[in-house]
């Protein structure tokens, strides 16, 4: 696996304490739905995983070019970068509580 070099662009040192969903489901009306959620480490956007139907973490990678997003699920600490296409390891502090997913 080639080693990811983006890992500069991160801003994002800490989890948030709590997010209210996807951010981009939410501000659909009606709000769309997601299954898992995805913490952009360039500017702390949340968006819905691959499996959910609006798949809004990639759109915002494809809308922004921002590299690298982790999991924020519980138990979950990979993140990925979308131009290696491979897992990153990115050390974040704290805890995220989640809402129960729509999906979920
Ligand atoms: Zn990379
Ligand atoms: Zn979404
Ligand atoms: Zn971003």
């Amino acid at each position: 696996m080639p080693k990811c070099t983006h890992t500069d662009t991160v801003n994002v040192t800490e989890l948030p304490a709590s997010v209210d969903g996807c951010e981009d489901c939410l501000a659909l009306d009606p709000p769309g739905q997601w299954l898992h959620l995805r913490l952009c480490l360039e500017c702390g956007h949340v968006g819905c995983c691959d499996d959910s139907p609006g798949q809004h973490a990639t759109g915002h990678f494809k809308g922004t070019g921002h590299p690298i997003i982790r999991s924020i699920e519980p138990g979950e600490t990979w993140s990925w970068c979308y131009i290696d296409e491979g897992g990153v390891r990115v050390e974040l502090a704290g805890e995220v509580e989640l809402p129960p997913a729509p999906l979920g």
